[in-house]
C-alpha cells in the first residue's frame, strides 16, 4: 500500500479583487477604447490566465488554504483504487492548514511533491475544491476562496478545509484505520 501526499500551498494572499477601469469615452477626442482589451483586462487574474502565465505571487495566491492535499490517500496494491483518510502529513498544523515548515519540509517529508502547472495536470487525485484543479478544468473559485472573500478564513467556515478534521501520522498506527467514507 502506498501513500501519497502533495505540497501544501503557502498561506494565502488575501486580497479582493477590485480594479476599476478609469476609462472615460468623452473629454479624449479621437481617443479609441478597446473594449474586449478593457473587459479582459477587468477579470481577475484567475479567469483571464492559465496556471502557466501566472506570476509567483498569482500562482501562491491561488491556493485557498484548505491543507486537503497534505492528508493521505492510500493506494491499494495492485489497483488503481485510491481511498481517502483522516491522516495528514507530521508537518501540517492541523488547526491552521499550513505546513509548519515549509522552507525546510523537504528535510522532514522528502517526497513532499512541489505543485506546478505540470504537477496539477497529471494529479488527478487533488481535491475537487482545490483552487488550482478548479482553473486547470476552466471553472471559477467558489465563494469561500480568499481571492473571493477577501478573508482567510472562510475557507475554514464553509467546512471545506482539513481544519480540525485530520490527525498527524505521528499519532496513529496503521492508516488503514483511518479510512474515510466520505470526505468534504
Ligand atoms: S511537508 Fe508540508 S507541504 Fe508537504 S505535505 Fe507535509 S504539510 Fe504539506
Ligand atoms: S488542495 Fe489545493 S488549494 Fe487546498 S491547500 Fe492544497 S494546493 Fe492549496
Amino acid at each position: 500500500m502506498k501513500k501519497r501526499t502533495i505540497t501544501q500551498g503557502r498561506k494565502a494572499v488575501a486580497k479582493t479583487i477590485a480594479r476599476k477601469l478609469g476609462v472615460k469615452a468623452s473629454g479624449v477626442r479621437g481617443a479609441k477604447v478597446d473594449r474586449a482589451k478593457v473587459a479582459g483586462e477587468a477579470l481577475p487574474f484567475w479567469k483571464r490566465k492559465t496556471l502557466a502565465q501566472m506570476s509567483l505571487r498569482e500562482w501562491e495566491s491561488l491556493c485557498d488554504g484548505c491543507g486537503k492535499c497534505c492528508v493521505h490517500k492510500l493506494e491499494w496494491e495492485g489497483t488503481t483504487e485510491v481511498v481517502q483518510t483522516n491522516v495528514c502529513c507530521q508537518m501540517l498544523d492541523t488547526h491552521s492548514c499550513q505546513c509548519k515548515d515549509y522552507p525546510n519540509r523537504k528535510a522532514v517529508v522528502p517526497d513532499c511533491i512541489q505543485l506546478t502547472p505540470g504537477v496539477v495536470a497529471e494529479m488527478d487525485w487533488l481535491p475537487a475544491t482545490c483552487a488550482y484543479r478548479l482553473v486547470l478544468q476552466g471553472k471559477d473559485l467558489y465563494w469561500w476562496h480568499p481571492l473571493v472573500s477577501g478573508d482567510p478564513e472562510t475557507v475554514h467556515e464553509a467546512g471545506v478545509s482539513a481544519r480540525d478534521r485530520v490527525i498527524s501520522e505521528l499519532e496513529i498506527k496503521d492508516h488503514c484505520d483511518h479510512v474515510l467514507d466520505d470526505w468534504m
